[in-house]
């Protein structure tokens, strides 16, 4: 039986291309560096080796994107690691702010049968834990990053952003500030000074800074 038809390291480097231009960055092989903590060598090497199985186009300013190959592989990733998601934080009861790491694990390690059988489970769940949707499914049209959104305006939580997943620490504040998808804030006023956001729910006030506001996606709600 065929379980992975390219290896743990490829598929990485596919999903973080895809996560790149998702969030229509441009994605450099110094992006991809920082991005995997990998050294710039390796990730030339790793590059080179996709180019030629035809997943990735690096153009002349040296810009990646990923080919129709490229992108499907990474879709599937992409689906693997928020299903794993799913079934950490609803089945298995593991907070929804840990779960990431977890996933980041299994989601190299199952097959497509376990991969549609455990999808039937789930009920086919169209967003993961954080709200971020399943390839080919969208948030609602007028979502917006936090950071845009007006003070005086309420919002509902609707996506925390994949690259906050990485800290623990990060999302364990967020979690204890009650930024979750679903949740209902009221944006009170954003400070240039010290570069913040403060938000208001039933849990109390709170406020976040910039660089955390552009990565957390909202839509009024009121
Ligand atoms: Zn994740
Ligand atoms: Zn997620």
């Amino acid at each position: 039986m065929k379980v992975a038809a390219h290896s743990q390291v490829i598929e990485e480097y596919l999903l973080a291309l895809y996560k790149i231009n998702r969030s229509n960055e441009k994605a450099k092989a110094v992006t991809l560096s920082t991005r995997l903590q990998t050294s710039p060598p390796t990730v030339h090497a790793t590059i080179s080796r996709m180019q030629r199985d035809g997943l990735v186009i690096v153009d002349k300013s040296k810009v990646m994107t990923l080919t129709k190959k490229g992108k499907k592989v990474a879709e599937d990733i992409a689906y693997r690691h928020n299903l794993s998601e799913y079934f950490l934080c609803n089945t298995l009861g593991i907070p929804w702010y840990e779960v990431h790491q977890h996933a980041h694990l299994l989601e190299h390690a199952m097959t497509p049968v376990v991969v549609k059988k455990l999808a039937e489970f789930l009920g086919e769940p169209e967003f993961c834990p954080h709200g971020t949707p399943m390839p080919g499914k969208e948030l609602p049209e007028n979502t917006i990053a936090l950071m845009e959104s007006k003070p005086g305006t309420t919002v509902e939580i609707a996506m925390i952003g994949e690259a906050l997943e990485d800290s623990i620490d990060l999302m364990k504040i967020l979690h204890d500030h009650y930024i979750m998808p679903g949740n209902i804030h009221k944006v009170v006023e954003k400070t240039n000074v010290l570069r913040s956001i403060s938000l208001e729910s039933e849990k109390g006030s709170t406020s976040l800074p910039f660089h955390v506001a552009e990565k957390i996606f909202v839509f009024e709600v009121r």
